[in-house]
């Protein structure tokens, strides 16, 4: 059999190497992707000898399954790495595992540690109850929270947004110091026009009721922020472990053809016979017995031909928010470390940073000293972050040149008090991702109906996150692959398995 498989992100590169690591190379499996790099949303980029990972990955996963391959693409670490080593920091170490230090090929293991930046101030994420939370509110802002939470207890809203979700169980005072702004920036939609499902599903289980619980518990007395969570991470990104697993590909017999845009997939009756792409300026056609797609949902409909209308309705209208980030190295951070943990330079020990402030519009902040120190050219003397934002393509962000969005960047810097000055920054470089939140808005309320209409079709596997249109993670992208290639392997037509991946309303990350 003939497999094409649209994409080399996460999904499609895992559903090529299980179907030909498992088939012992009975199947052509051959792989198109639009660009030029591995890993799709999870593929990173060097820039002048600094790495920039388009988010921040965290390799994450309850599912062992997904672990265990990992593991066999990049084993864990046996060794401390350079800054942990450097600073007498502990972490788990696998005994015969490679040495950071020695090796490109490993996993690492890091601590998570992740805060809010309110008005200068560092909360908890998620936010929690302790002296400091008070303190950096001030007495009067406290105040007026617990009564704004008790007035919420008294007069319950009925949840017809995630408005409503999040006042119900913050009050309102909470609700828009720590939600609402950060809700409108990721969506470009205000928390009262989304549905309340998608906090069920987000923040299920997190509540003052629950903070108050928590506050009880002895953990939550530590007058440090926990570092009890740790996270896997490639030594050199999340898309070196892309680049490798294409690799594998190539040495067990499979073809990827980059620079290759699907634009076309010919349906006739209830299967597709084939596809088109684009590569160089010239149309080719290739024929195929199973297709597995991560394209967009919506773009792979608008290149099917054969398609009622209702169902194209559906799928065109189908929303997403997509994202820039400028990555921006700097000679210091002006954030001062308060906490007990050491760390190179004496920087802030945080993965990541999420921007409550109004005034600006800056989502996150990466910090890539604190995910890898092998990501940071001179790790001891500048500091590589990562800007964040959320936006539309095609906006007035999108629309910006690099110079103009870098320039943005750095004074919004300046604002949040994260630079002295200008003369701090050293080099930027700056990268757009289309599509990178599928959203659930507009026509998904009518996923269902797609999803049936692109089920009758017999060869074709919908998997990963776009490829689905759901908000699936790395090991849920994987998963779906792994399902896909379960059922190509045995020849079952059910495709339910592929798409209950993901579906139990839990969030994999933990709270
Ligand atoms: C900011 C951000 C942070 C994230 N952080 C985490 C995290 O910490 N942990 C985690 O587990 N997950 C995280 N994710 C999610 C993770 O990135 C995705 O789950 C994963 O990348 C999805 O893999 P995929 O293969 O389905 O899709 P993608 O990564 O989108 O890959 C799809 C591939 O298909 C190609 N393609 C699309 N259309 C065509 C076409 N017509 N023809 C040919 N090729 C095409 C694209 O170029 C791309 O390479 C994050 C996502 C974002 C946006």
């Amino acid at each position: 059999m003939k497999i094409l498989i649209i994409g080399a992100g996460p999904a499609g590169l895992t559903a090529a190497y299980e179907l030909l690591a498992k088939n012992n190379n009975d199947h052509e499996v051959i792989i198109l992707e639009e660009s030029s790099y591995m890993g799709g949303i999870c593929k990173t980029v060097i820039h002048n000898g600094n790495y920039l990972d388009l988010g921040g990955h965290r390799f994450f996963t309850r599912v062992q399954e997904v672990s265990n391959w990992w593991q066999n693409i990049m084993p864990s670490q046996g060794a401390l790495p350079y800054d942990y080593k450097t600073l007498g920091r502990e972490a788990v170490i696998t005994p015969g595992g490679p040495d950071p230090e020695k090796t490109d090929r490993v996993m690492l293991l890091r601590n998570t540690l992740s805060r809010i930046l309110f008005k200068r101030k560092f909360f908890d994420y998620p936010v929690s109850l302790r002296l400091s939370t008070l303190r950096n509110m001030g007495f009067i802002t406290s105040i007026t929270a617990g009564f704004s939470y008790i007035k919420s207890l008294i007069f319950r809203r009925k949840e017809n947004s995630l408005e409503d979700f999040y006042i119900n169980r913050f009050g309102k005072k909470l609700y828009s110091m720590f939600f609402e702004n950060y809700t409108q920036n990721l969506w470009g939609r205000h928390p009262s026009e989304i549905s309340p499902e998608w906090g069920s599903q987000r923040i299920k289980g997190l509540s003052i009721a629950a903070i108050i619980r928590d506050l009880f518990h002895s953990d939550s007395k530590r007058s440090e922020p926990s570092l009890s969570n740790n996270f896997a991470y490639p030594k050199l990104g999340p898309g070196q472990l892309w680049e490798i697993t294409a690799q594998e590909i190539i040495k067990l017999g499979g073809r990827i053809i980059t620079g290759a845009k699907v634009i076309a997939l010919n349906k006739s009756g209830d299967v597709i016979t084939g596809l088109e792409y684009v590569k160089d300026n010239q149309t080719v056609t290739l024929t195929g017995d199973i297709i597995i797609s991560s394209m967009p949902l919506k773009d792979l409909i608008a290149g099917l031909n054969d398609v009622p209308e209702r169902i194209k309705f559906i799928a065109s209208g189908l929303p997403y928010r997509d994202y820039m980030i400028a990555g921006i190295l700097i000679k210091s951070l002006a954030l001062k470390n308060e906490t007990r943990i050491r760390t190179l330079g004496g920087i802030v020990p945080d993965n990541w940073i999420y921007v409550h402030d109004k005034s600006v519009k800056m989502g996150r902040i990466q910090v890539f000293n604190n995910w890898s120190p092998y990501m940071v050219n001179d790790v001891e003397h500048t500091v590589w972050l990562g800007l964040e934002y959320f936006c539309n393509e095609g906006d007035s962000f999108w629309s910006m040149s690099d110079s103009e969005f870098a320039e943005l960047a750095v004074n919004e810097m300046l604002k949040l008090g994260l630079i002295k000055s200008l003369d701090d920054v050293l080099d930027s470089h700056v990268e757009r991702v289309r599509k990178a939140y599928p959203a659930y808005f507009d026509t998904y309320e009518h996923i269902d109906e797609l999803r049936e209409f692109l089920d009758s079709i017999n060869n074709l596997y919908c998997v990963g996150r776009n490829g689905q249109h759901r908000y699936n993670n790395i090991d849920h992208s994987m998963c779906t692959a792994f399902e896909a290639v379960k059922n190509i392997l045995s020849g079952t037509q059910d495709k339910s398995n592929i798409w209950n991946v993901n579906t139990d309303k839990e969030y994999n990350e933990s709270r």
